[in-house]
């Protein structure tokens, strides 16, 4: 009798799913997780299909199914979208998606601890330090000789409850023997809960704060959006400062209302999930705060530093439909949603959607196919729209919601240019006079200024005085970055450090390496000298202690403790500073060069991003760009507050070159140990580039950085009319060729790094 194989996709770089037979009392669903043998192993698999048993072939048999839910059928097309479209195998894609195996199965239980209902009563909702006060009021409620000073701690700061009896004794500084007494006499209640607490359901009672006349129209034809239960994307296109936020809440709210599938079925989820995806960086307390305002709820979280425990926890959560609000990094786009209503891309221009390793793929892109899959909306929000995004709008693929300025009487900061080559800096120096008179005037007021200046550590380039040597990295193409802070030198590509050096390591004369170019660092020390009794503070990845050090540095500067902060692009990322009133750019040239076609677009979102820190409370604010280029479109643009203007131009080159989006783009990497063979491998494989209409192949040439950790790297820049099927393509010329072992070749759909 005839009867249905398996198709089994394994978290492995293999591209196709192998065929199982199945057993005969076994019963399996596509997207179920089975166990079944690979090789001398058995491992974990998804079913991705079923084909026919022609009975030729003896297949070996599926193991066992897995007790969890399955991976929705939404699911498994988006991995497969997602592999062909970026030319990966499948099996990497399922293998990110598989980012915990231990949330396939049931939370692990412990025993905890929450306080009896007579404390609960008297201490909900107290600050901790009406809580002693409390305390003392309801001693009367329980014997005086129970109440031991002890448990007092207990009550006092042995919270938030539920909780485990060594985490209670640690906060309250007793000791575990202490909670377990106090649970004899009934201070305290044991119950056995899992130790992956559910999210909390967000509070779809509470509302905004009193949106303008703009905003709610904006905020109302984005909820329409998301009622329509069916494929959208609109592009939220306001100005820094705007209240997109804000706006976008009110469409979470109406993706988490939903209560049934477009298809009538209710199943076990009761409530549309939402993502909100934003770039790593601005997942800050202050960001996630913002939502637990709004929905009354922490939302899950979910980003690359996240532990195991709270990995698992947010991917089970996510799958059996509890989560409702996820707020996360790129990754969180492939998490198992089982009834996703809305994607939001905050800040959709930001270069961090790309993901450059392992399954290289963009997700904003991949946010608006998953979206096209399972039938709902995205929202992309930015200030400062990718060109791709904005000319989707401008012809009506996606629908254009703008918001043209800042709430209330807030305006947008004023944009100056400083031409350095009128207002040059003292020598060894890097402020003009103009920016540092700006900076005293703002400091005079008790306003804050910031100076943004994208390069880490003191200076770029160390150099030998005597013989000219400059210092390199090992293994990489790159200079050596001096860090005074830490006395070391740094390879900003690959993380490699050494104690700086004191003498030359070439010609061997002490003292001659000099500090070329200005880092943050070198600013800090210039803008102390100008302005001596100013708090100054640095912010960049580097800010020692961490991301707990950068928060708090944040905080430092929204409370007004720090009147210069100097930073990195760290500081460029969605923060409310409400007494900064003046940005300073140090170096509006440097995102220009290179030979990335989107320099001029990164320099101008960048800029404009940036320069709409200040002012965002009730003061105006004001920007200075430094610059050698004052006649570059994308600064005259900024100087002449027209965006259009650059979005024009900009548009011309791109339509003239047949560049994104009026073309297509993919990049081929190889790399490998020897530069001669990286090299005709790179040549080999350009000669067996398939012929086809409307397809131009450039290169193979030597990337700006033609070693990466000991590997040579050659880059191939494909360029395609917008009708040709780009990723089949590449596909098919892959396949033509064989690369040897230690050698790598990597393809790109659409890249945005070209180093
Ligand atoms: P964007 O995301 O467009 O940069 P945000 O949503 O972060 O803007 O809003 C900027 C600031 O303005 C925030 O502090 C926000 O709370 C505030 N804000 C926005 N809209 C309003 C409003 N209608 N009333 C009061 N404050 C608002």
């Amino acid at each position: 009798m005839a009867s249905e194989n398996v198709q089994v996709l394994f978290p492995v770089n293999v591209p196709v799913a192998f065929d199982y037979a199945c057993p005969p009392q076994m019963r399996v669903q596509l997207g179920e997780f089975v166990f079944a043998p690979i090789g001398k192993q058995v491992k974990l698999g998804v079913v991705t299909g079923f084909v026919e048993n022609d009975n030729t072939r003896s297949l070996k048999e599926i193991i066992s199914v897995k007790a969890t839910r399955a991976l929705s059928l939404d699911m498994l097309q988006f991995i497969d979208w997602t592999a062909r479209y970026n030319c990966v195998s499948a099996g990497l894609v399922l293998r990110m998606v598989m980012s915990s195996y231990k949330a396939l199965d049931p939370s692990p239980m412990v025993t905890q601890f929450r306080l009896a209902d007579i404390f609960r009563e008297n201490l909900q909702d107290q600050s901790s330090k009406d809580k002693s006060v409390q305390v003392q009021a309801i001693e009367g409620l329980i014997k005086a000789q129970k109440l031991t000073p002890s448990r007092l701690l207990i009550l006092d700061k042995g919270g938030p409850f539920p909780a485990r009896a060594s985490e209670i004794a640690q906060r309250a500084g007793v000791s575990a023997g202490v909670v377990r007494g106090f649970e004899k006499i009934g201070g305290l209640i044991a119950e056995t809960l899992p130790v992956d607490a559910p999210f909390d359901v967000p509070n779809l009672n509470l509302t905004g704060l009193n949106l303008s006349d703009s905003q709610r129209r904006a905020a109302e034809n984005l909820r329409l959006q998301v009622a329509k239960h069916d494929f959208n994307v609109s592009l939220l296109d306001g100005v820094t400062g705007s209240g997109k936020t804000e706006v976008y809440f009110e469409a979470v709210a109406e993706a988490l209302k939903l209560s049934e599938n477009p298809d009538g079925k209710l199943g076990e989820m009761s409530g549309g999930q939402a993502l909100v995806l934003v770039p790593e960086i601005a997942l800050t307390q202050a960001g996630m705060a913002r939502f637990a305002k709004r929905f009354g709820v922490e939302p899950a979280p979910w980003h690359s530093g996240l532990g195991e425990a709270a990995r698992r926890r947010v991917w089970r959560e996510v799958q059996n439909g509890r989560a409702r609000l996820v707020v996360g990094a790129r990754s969180a786009l492939y998490l198992p949603f089982p009834n996703l209503r809305l994607i939001v891309v905050d800040e959709e221009h930001d270069t961090s959607y790309k993901q450059e390793e392992g399954v290289i793929y963009n997700a904003r892109d991949m946010a608006v196919v998953r979206a096209m899959i399972a039938k709902h909306s995205v929202i992309l929000a930015s200030a400062t729209p990718s060109l791709e995004s904005l000319v989707n709008a401008r012809n009506g693929r996606y629908a254009h919601i703008i918001l043209p300025e800042r709430p209330g009487a807030i305006t947008l900061p004023e944009i100056d240019l400083v031409d350095l080559k009128d207002h040059k800096p003292a020598k060894g120096d890097f402020l003009s006079d103009p920016l540092i008179k700006a900076t005293q005037a703002v400091l005079a007021k008790g306003e804050q200024a910031m100076l943004y200046l994208n390069r880490r550590g003191y200076a770029p380039l160390i150099i030998c005085q005597n013989c000219g040597e400059k210092l390199k990295s090992p293994d990489t193409d790159s200079w050596l970055v001096e860090h005074r802070a830490t006395g070391r030198a740094v390879c900003h590509m690959t993380g490699f450090s050494m104690r700086m050096p004191t003498m030359c390591p070439n010609c061997k004369t002490e003292d001659s390496l000099t500090a070329i170019g200005p880092g943050v660092e070198r600013v800090a020390e210039e803008a102390a000298r100008h302005f001596p009794n100013a708090r100054i503070e640095i912010l960049s990845s580097d800010t020692a202690g961490g991301a707990e050090a950068l928060r708090a540095r944040m905080s430092r500067m929204e409370r007004g403790e720090i009147d210069i902060l100097i930073g990195t692009q760290m500081v460029v990322k969605g923060h409310n500073f409400p007494h900064l009133t003046f940005v300073g750019v140090v170096d509006g040239d440097l995102s220009l060069v290179g030979g990335d076609p989107r320099a001029g677009e990164r320099t101008y979102q960048t800029l404009v991003q940036v320069a709409g820190r200040a002012g965002r409370a009730d003061k105006p604010g004001r920007a200075l760009i430094q610059t050698h280029q004052p006649e570059h479109e994308a600064l005259a643009a900024l100087a002449a507050g027209d965006r259009e203007m650059f979005i024009s131009a900009e548009l011309a080159i791109r339509e003239m070159l047949g560049l994104p989006p009026f073309g297509k783009l993919a990049a081929v990497i190889l790399s490998g140990p020897d530069y001669k063979k990286t090299e005709n491998l790179a040549k080999k494989f350009v000669s067996l580039a398939p012929r086809a209409d409307g397809i131009e192949i450039h290169g193979p040439s030597e990337p700006p950085i033609g070693r990466l950790r000991g590997l040579f790297r050659r880059r191939i820049l494909v360029q395609a009319e917008t009708g040709v099927n780009l990723s089949q393509y590449m596909k098919n010329w892959r396949s033509r060729a064989k690369v040897p072992a230690k050698y790598k070749l990597h393809i790109d759909i659409d890249p945005q790094s070209f180093l």
